[in-house]
């Protein structure tokens, strides 16, 4: 039990990782810099957290693909609210930038297995 909440925190740390990574380290709410986890608590109110492009209450999934990092505080502003112009916009730049990504990753791990992820 113990090892499975391991892969899945893990799994979530990646997830992070590519999205501060397609934010440029920017908070999707406000603009400003996102400092590291070890830089700051995880309840202090500048830690990156992932906010539900579409909230979970609105039928959003914990899909990246619905992911913004904000800081703390920002996203306990928003609440369960619709996203905001600005936060489509954000999704929009950070969807562009995790395909390239993407692409760049099954380029590199096998070109045939891209094709069969596509068609399943
Ligand atoms: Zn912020």
């Amino acid at each position: 039990m113990a090892s499975a909440g391991n892969r899945k925190r893990r799994r979530h740390t990646n997830q992070r990782r590519k999205l501060r990574w397609a934010q440029r380290s920017i908070c999707a709410g406000c603009g400003e810099h996102l400092p590291g986890a070890s830089k700051v608590g995880r309840r202090h109110p500048d830690n990156a957290t992932f906010d539900h492009v579409l909230p979970r209450s609105r039928g959003g999934t914990h899909a990246l693909t619905n992911g913004l990092l904000k800081h703390y505080r920002c996203n306990q502003a928003r609440g369960d609210a619709p996203p905001t112009g600005c936060d489509l916009i954000w999704h929009d730049y950070v969807g562009v930038r995790l395909e390239h990504l993407a692409e760049k990753e099954r380029l590199v791990a096998s070109p045939g297995a891209a094709n069969a992820k596509n068609s399943g």
